[in-house]
């Protein structure tokens, strides 16, 4: 089969947040839904495994890497539209677009509603497939369809009902289909002062949060019955490192790379983590971080 940018045993850390992990056997980037399906169907010739990757902003990959086929979505897959209503905005933002660029957008024209996820660092594609959130707001709560290709080539348009969003978690999770475009409607927000709620909610990550080392976001859900970080932190376990993986001394519930950190050592970091805290207050933590590739040997 022809291929046009297929490249093999590519390092994958500058794709990934944490910055760590071993190789992808094959990756390319793709520029439009013909090269999708093109790479869909050189995976099948092979027999070996996709996997869709955003900003690479909730990832950890194993040392031993992935191997399969990794997907990056660029170049058409990069752009979102806006359409004016009388009182909202239409945005028909593909699956690369990044999603902190789109609301902002958004937000200097005078549309909110969703506008304090401006600082989550990925893509429409990753806000969507994980339902992203901050400071009470979701990614659900402005999408109206999501057009996505599942694993025949197929193309399919979901309503919002259809995508069975709930906390960090869609049908997209289960169905493994691929997000091509989230069709999002924000309303017009006169009455806020959008720019400066984004610019306090960015100031307050600042404080809070290690965004200055690497890390991939929250490591843990939120339980039913507190915070992540509060668990962690009275099982005494903020600042806990193997070699350079860190429960973060800054928030509990980041895990962070202090330079050298290998995926092996983060993912002990989360292991401990999780045994330590179910020890001291007895709740099972879910990661939010998605492992990727052999964790086991
Ligand atoms: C500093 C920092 C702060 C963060 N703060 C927040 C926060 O406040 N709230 C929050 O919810 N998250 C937060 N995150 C986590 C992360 O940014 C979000 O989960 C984000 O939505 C992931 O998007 P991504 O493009 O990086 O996806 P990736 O990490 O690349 O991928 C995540 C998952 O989405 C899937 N995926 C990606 N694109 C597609 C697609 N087109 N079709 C199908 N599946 C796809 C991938 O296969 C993977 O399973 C933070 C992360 C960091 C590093």
């Amino acid at each position: 089969m022809t291929l046009f940018n297929i490249q093999e045993n590519v390092p994958m850390r500058k794709y990934l947040s944490l910055r760590c992990g071993g190789n992808a056997r094959y990756f390319a980037e793709i520029n439009n839904v013909n090269e999708l399906q093109k790479a869909q169907k050189f995976a099948l010739s092979k027999g070996i495994p996709t996997f869709l990757l955003g900003q690479g902003t909730n990832i950890l990959l194993s040392d031993s890497g992935y191997s399969g086929l990794i997907l990056k979505l660029t170049g058409e897959f990069k752009s979102y539209q806006f359409e004016k209503k009388e009182n909202s905005l239409i945005i028909y933002a593909k699956a690369g677009a990044i999603l902190g660029s789109v609301v902002r957008k958004a937000a200097k024209e005078g549309f909110g509603g969703i506008h304090l996820l401006a600082g989550i660092p990925g893509s429409i594609g990753g806000a969507t497939y994980m339902n992203a959130g901050a400071y009470g707001s979701e990614l659900s709560q402005a999408v109206k369809q999501v057009k996505t290709m599942d694993s025949q080539g197929n193309l399919k348009t979901y309503s919002v009902e259809d995508c069975a969003f709930d906390y960090r978690s869609s049908i997209f999770q289960k169905n493994k289909e691929w997000i091509l475009e989230t069709i999002l409607e924000l309303p017009f927000t006169p009455e806020k002062n959008l720019i400066h709620e984004i610019e306090e909610a960015m100031k307050s990550r600042k404080e809070k949060q290690p965004l200055e080392i690497p890390n991939a976001g929250s490591a843990f859900k939120r339980p039913q019955n507190g915070f992540p970080g509060k668990f962690i932190e009275d099982a005494g376990l903020k600042g806990f490192r193997i070699g350079d993986a860190q429960v973060s001394e800054k928030h509990a519930n980041f895990i962070v790379n202090l330079g050298n950190a290998t995926s092996t050592e983060i993912a002990k970091v989360f292991k401990h983590v999780e045994e330590k805290v179910f020890e001291h207050s007895g709740v099972q933590l879910e990661r939010e971080v998605i492992f990727l590739g052999d964790f086991n040997q």
